[in-house]
């Protein structure tokens, strides 16, 4: 089913991980592709391959979502490509885990430069545009920690609690515009981002799950896609936990 054909979908961090999942999900329901990475070339050239060999036109641009004129041209090579921009899903994250104590200052700033203004500014930049074409949807990623806070993890689950903030803020803007703001919070998803936790920590959250795996770049995907799509219409403003049951 080609609910996205000929619609052009921008993914921030897009070749690695959940956002390399959802490039592939999109791509696979007719969707044009603006795939983003900061260090991946290698990883983003292998992707854009696939991707064209499924018939899916796709480009990828390097971008340091954190900074203000990365996220501009971002935008713009997108548009350059495409001449406009349906669907942008703020992916992109980093972890620079510590107890708060030993938490350096840059490693506080560094995470919420990346995952909270760099959600900022891709919105700032992509709404620009969303606003006069009238229409478009974005999905940024939070996470279980944002909302249930988590040991070790203040930088990055007061950056995520900041994401779902400016997900309700946006929605109330932009909603008389025709652009709707959704936020996905995925629960422990096996990715590069999980693969540098311990033991005790990987059975901690095991433990927390109702459904009893790790979810899978795919399971988040597939959530993403939906809240993209017209069958959520009517949906703006919401956190889609994507977490099998950890926060029930
Ligand atoms: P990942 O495997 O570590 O991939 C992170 C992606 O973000 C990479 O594509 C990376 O690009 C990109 N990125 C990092 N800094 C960037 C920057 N400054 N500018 C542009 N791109 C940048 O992470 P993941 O697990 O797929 O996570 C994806 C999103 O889901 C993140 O927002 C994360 O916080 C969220 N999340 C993940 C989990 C989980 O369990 N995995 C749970 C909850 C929420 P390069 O490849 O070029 O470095």
């Amino acid at each position: 089913m080609l609910m996205f054909k000929d619609q052009v979908v921008l993914v921030t961090g897009g070749t690695r991980g959940i956002g390399r999942a959802i490039s592939l999900e999109f791509a696979g329901k007719g969707a044009k592709l603006v795939v983003n990475y900061t260090s991946s070339e290698e990883k983003a050239k292998a992707l854009v391959e696939e991707l064209e060999a499924m018939g899916c036109e796709a480009i990828a641009v390097q971008a340091d979502i954190s900074k203000a004129e990365d996220a501009e041209r971002l935008t713009s090579e997108a548009v350059k490509k495409f001449g406009r921009i349906d669907v942008l899903v703020n992916n992109a994250g980093i972890t620079k885990d510590n107890l708060l104590i030993r938490m350096k200052e840059a490693d506080w700033d560094d995470v919420m430069n990346v995952n909270l203004k760099g959600t900022f500014l891709m919105s700032k930049a992509v709404g620009k545009l969303m606003l006069k074409q009238r229409s478009g949807v974005m999905v940024n990623l939070t996470s279980v920690v944002g909302i249930m806070g988590n040991a070790g993890q203040a930088n990055y689950s007061a950056s995520k609690a900041g994401v779902i903030g400016l997900t309700k803020s946006l929605a109330r803007e932009f909603a008389s515009r025709g652009v709707r703001v959704n936020a996905v919070a995925p629960g422990y998803i096996l990715t590069d981002m999980t693969s540098v936790l311990n033991e005790d920590a990987i059975a901690n959250f095991a433990s927390q799950i109702p459904l009893g795996r790790a979810g899978t770049p795919e399971d988040v995907a597939k959530v993403v896609c939906f809240l993209s799509s017209q069958d959520s219409a009517y949906m703006t403003g919401q956190v889609i936990h994507v977490d099998g049951g950890m926060l029930i």
